[in-house]
């Protein structure tokens, strides 16, 4: 509560009970960061349990793999493959260790749409011609820090960049979406105190190499990774790879990812998500990577919503995350099925 509101409330108690209950209502905005973060962002130690619970509940629909650890702290990388189709999607929920909503969401759709398999005719054929390869974090060390609520801003992994033998929690790691070998010799990030610090060689990190791995062995329609950005500037938006000159598979690409934004509403403010059509970052991220050099149809959308007052809120309360996950899970399954038709 703000300090306005507890000063407005210690006033209310001394008589004006209508007064007061306006007033909660309004306090009770939603638009605001909430850290420690609310129950609703799962904890990497439930991903394991989760996963056992509902590969036995649907048998043959979901299958858990590891395909990789990370370097510093060996922690597994997991993915879940949902649906029985030969058509493979890819959704990674995070890179950056404080965008922790695209978690949420992985999860949402692992644990919902297997539900709805057996209760949805549209769901029941989506995943019988699509498979998704979710993968819920590329960064466990971060999601880790994040999640034990150490602190708010970590972005990078855990590596020791600076070799003093311990965690750094604000300056150590390497920016995982900036470590993919595809226009990582011309980005400028190389000073190892930045929260953009590309690593000392391109795919030099192992979460990059295990999603590589996995990016040369199935082949892929449609990349989608989502992010949350801590100015309010670039929410609610979907960035597509960098190209110099637009060619007819990059065009589809464009109208598919228009009409995902046009199907999710922004979260504080009136309107839907936006599609960013000028020049993006030509940087070795994981769009870059996935189009350019496996020619995978890949964009990137940013979940974190702006409030009323133009602030970027990353870790919404409970009532906003479910509301967001719900949402983007609509508009994937709106977007899938579009991808039928076509
Ligand atoms: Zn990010």
């Amino acid at each position: 509560m703000s300090e306005f509101c507890a000063i407005m409330l210690k006033l209310c108690c001394s008589g004006i009970p209508l007064f007061a209950l306006i007033l909660l209502a309004s306090c009770a905005y939603q638009g605001v960061n909430e850290y420690p973060l609310a129950s609703a962002y799962p904890a990497p130690q439930d991903l394991v349990p989760k996963m056992n619970e509902l590969a036995a509940r649907h048998p043959g629909l979901l299958v858990h793999r590891i395909i990789g650890f990370t370097a510093t702290e060996n922690l597994p990388i997991h993915a879940i493959e949902l649906g029985k189709g030969q058509r493979n999607i890819l959704i990674i929920g995070q890179h950056h260790g404080d965008e922790v909503l695209g978690v949420a969401l992985a999860f949402q759709l692992f644990e919902s749409l297997s539900e709805r398999y057996h209760k949805e005719a549209q769901v029941h054929e989506l995943l019988n011609e699509f498979k998704l390869w979710i993968v819920p974090s590329l960064n466990p060390e971060g999601w880790r820090v994040v999640s034990a609520n150490l602190t708010r801003t970590k972005r990078k992994n855990n590596r020791d960049t600076d070799g003093n033998g311990k965690l750094d929690l604000r300056t150590d790691g390497v920016d995982l979406n900036r470590n993919y070998p595809v226009f990582w010799d011309i980005d400028i990030a190389t000073d190892h105190l930045s929260p953009f610090y590309k690593g000392p060689q391109p795919a030099s990190e192992k979460e990059i190499q295990a999603i590589i791995a996995l990016g040369r062995k199935v082949s892929f329609d449609l990349a989608i990774f989502y992010h949350s950005s801590r100015t309010g500037a670039l929410n609610e938006t979907i960035f597509l790879p960098a190209v110099d000159e637009p060619k007819e598979d990059f065009l589809a690409l464009q109208d598919l990812a228009e009409f995902y934004a046009q199907n999710v509403p922004r979260d504080y403010l009136p309107g839907t998500y936006t599609l960013h059509k000028n020049s993006t970052s030509k940087v070795g991220n994981a769009r870059n990577f996935f189009y350019h050099s496996l020619e995978v149809p890949a964009m990137l959308i940013e979940i974190g919503g702006i409030n009323k007052e133009g602030k970027s809120i990353i870790h919404p309360s409970n009532k906003m995350v479910k509301r967001i996950v719900n949402r983007h899970e609509k508009a994937l399954v709106k977007m899938i099925q579009r991808m039928r038709e076509l």
